[in-house]
Order: C-alpha cells, then sequence, then structure tokens
C-alpha cells in the first residue's frame, strides 16, 4: 500500500497507481498519518505532513515501510534521523524548484523595494496624484548590496538572477565553505556582516535547529537602517513580532514574506498588519515546472519499492 497523505497531480498519481495499491489521507495530522503507516510499504507527503519519530516507529513496527517520499524541497517536516535509525530513506526533490522560488524572490525584491502592491492599492483607491507628488524615492537597486543568508542553490540563483540582470553587488553568509560562483559575489565572516552590510536581506536556508528564529531582535539590531528583508525559506526562520515592530519603527524599510509560522497565518498575526510588508501564500515554488519536478519524487518511491537505487536521498547530516 502507498499512502499518500496530501494529493499530487494526476500525473504522479497515474504513476503511483500503476507500481501499487494508493490510499490517499483526508487529513495530514499525526494520528492519521501514524494509523495509516502502519499498513504502508510506502509514505508520500508534500509540505503539510509531520512525519514525526512516533509516525516512523509506526511505520517501523507495521513491518512493511520501506520508504518516505517528499513531494518538495526542503525536509524538515521529516524527522530525518529517526527515518535514518529505522533504515527508512527518505526521497526528496532538491533542485525542483530552484529557479520558480529564485523568479519569486526577485519578484518580491522589485516589489517592496519599489513599492508595487502598495502603488496598486492606493492607485485603485483615487491617489495617482498624491503618490506622484509624495517624495520618498528609492534608491536604484544597481547601486544596492544584496545580502544573502544561504547560498545554495536557491541563493545563488537570486544572487545570479540580482546581479548579472539588475546590478546589485552581492555579499553572503553560508555556514559550509562556497566553491566557485558564476557570478561576483563576496562571502562574509558571519550573519551578522552581512547583516549590516547589506540594504536587501535574502533569506535561503533550510529550517534547522540553527536557524530557527535566526532573524530576531538580536539580528535585526545589526540590520542597517532603511533596510528590507525578504522570506521565502521557512516561516520559523523569522521572528514575526521583533520584525513587525521593525517595520513599525521605520528601522526596516520593508520586507517581503512567502512563508509564515502557522501556515495559514492567523488574522491577528503581526506581519498581516506591519507597513510595507508585501505578502504572498507560500507559492514560491508554485510554478508550473516547479510543481511537475516537486511530483516527481513518486518516481524514486517507486525506485524504491522496486529494489532499485533512487536519484535523491536526504542526508540526515545537513540538519
Ligand atoms: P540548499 O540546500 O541548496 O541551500 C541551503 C544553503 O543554506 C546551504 O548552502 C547551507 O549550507 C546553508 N545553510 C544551512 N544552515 C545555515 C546557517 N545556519 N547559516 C547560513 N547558511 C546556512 O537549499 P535550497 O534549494 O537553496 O533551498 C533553501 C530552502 O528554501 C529550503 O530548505 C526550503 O526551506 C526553502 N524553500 C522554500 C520554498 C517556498 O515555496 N517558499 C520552496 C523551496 C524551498
Amino acid at each position: 500500500m502507498i499512502v499518500v497523505a496530501e494529493r499530487l497531480s494526476e500525473s504522479a498519481m497515474t504513476r503511483l497507481e500503476a507500481a501499487g495499491q494508493v490510499a490517499v489521507l483526508d487529513t495530514c495530522g499525526e494520528a492519521a498519518l501514524t494509523d495509516a503507516v502502519r499498513r504502508a510499504d510506502a509514505l508520500v507527503v508534500r509540505t503539510y505532513s509531520k512525519v514525526t519519530a512516533s509516525v516512523i516507529a509506526a511505520g517501523r513496527a507495521g513491518g512493511r515501510l520501506k520508504v518516505i517520499g517528499r513531494a518538495g524541497v526542503g525536509v524538515d517536516n521529516i524527522d530525518l534521523r529517526a527515518a535514518a535509525e529505522a533504515g527508512i530513506p527518505v526521497v526528496h526533490t532538491p533542485a525542483a524548484c530552484t529557479f520558480a522560488v529564485a523568479e519569486l524572490t526577485v519578484g518580491l525584491i522589485v516589489a517592496v523595494q519599489r513599492r508595487i502592491a502598495l502603488f496598486d492599492q492606493r492607485v485603485r483607491q483615487g491617489e495617482f496624484a498624491s503618490l506622484r507628488a509624495e517624495g520618498g524615492l528609492t534608491p536604484e537597486l544597481q547601486h544596492q548590496t544584496l545580502g544573502i543568508i544561504g547560498m545554495g542553490r536557491i541563493g545563488q540563483a537570486v544572487s545570479k538572477r540580482m546581479h548579472d540582470g539588475l546590478g546589485m553587488r552581492v555579499v553572503y553568509y553560508d555556514i559550509r565553505e562556497i566553491g566557485y560562483l558564476p557570478f561576483a559575489a563576496q562571502a562574509l565572516a558571519s550573519a551578522e556582516a552581512v547583516y549590516a552590510e547589506a540594504d536587501v536581506i535574502s533569506l535561503h536556508v533550510p529550517l534547522t535547529s540553527l536557524t530557527r528564529g535566526m532573524v530576531g531582535t538580536e539580528a535585526l539590531a545589526h540590520f542597517k537602517r532603511g533596510s528590507y528583508l525578504v522570506n521565502t525559506s521557512r516561516g520559523p526562520v523569522v521572528q514575526a513580532a521583533p520584525l513587525a515592530d521593525a517595520l513599525k519603527e521605520g528601522r526596516l524599510a520593508g520586507a517581503a514574506i512567502d512563508v509564515f509560522d502557522p501556515e495559514p497565518p492567523p488574522p491577528d498575526h503581526p506581519l498581516l498588519s506591519a507597513p510595507n510588508c508585501v505578502l504572498s501564500p507560500h507559492v514560491a515554488s508554485r510554478s508550473r515546472e516547479g510543481l511537475a519536478a516537486m511530483n516527481d519524487v513518486v518516481d524514486d518511491v517507486i525506485a524504491v519499492l522496486a529494489g532499485k537505487s533512487p536519484r535523491y536521498v536526504a542526508d540526515p547530516q545537513v540538519l
């Protein structure tokens, strides 16, 4: 039995159904997963299923679970260590939506820095002439520095586009040594050094014990006055209340946020009422091509079930 916790594309479902019996769950809460995984040979999840140690223990107790598939990028919703201890490989699609996320990030940077969303709202409210008369002109991005935290696939794709396309200088911090980059970028010694140097900071780290809450009061104190923060990584990387305060106090000029903690954000979430904050509903990966490539995780699930080698197995060491 292949258990699909969050429905996949028609094409992916058809491929799974050709490989075995498929059950699609109505909900993806821990109780439903724990119950279903006892009878599963494979479990396939997307973003909102939490594959905890107890879900994996139930799969192990059932004696059939051979593979967990994550259709998407970022494996923070799966306890990779528990899976490794149980000898169950976690397959995923790490390169599926690099360009989709990079493109939305570029759009968010331009949108927040040139106030596109705000202008759109206010032109509709009849403020065309008054907006043109207003001061507060923004500097061109070609004279600004982009700060990347996490120079992996997406960080690099964003940097390349912002550097080659829009002429931004790029500085970055990563916990690992980044080799050759096909664009000019300067590695700095710490995230704080990037916060202090950059006009626009864009987060591209995975959610781990190190990155959870990494942008909070202490980090924001290092940001340049009038800088911008863009988060298309994971909601819990940023502490929403201190960021909202920094925006209200004008210490930061704006923020663009694709990911929230929790999702969807409740009506009283601090960033929903923060000024100069451009919001999107965790859609950075959701281009037509990105979604198709994420659904291709089913091919690796089918490969494992058939005793073949999968293309992408998540590494528990990255946590
Ligand atoms: P990647 O693994 O290629 O790159 C992540 C980089 O972050 C690596 O170079 C890693 O060394 C670095 N890093 C890890 N911890 C760090 C830390 N504490 N400080 C500095 N750098 C650190 O991953 P990627 O493909 O670039 O994706 C990055 C993240 O983007 C994913 O993990 C996921 O959470 C998020 N994402 C979001 C969406 C969306 O729809 N909004 C879609 C895809 C991915």
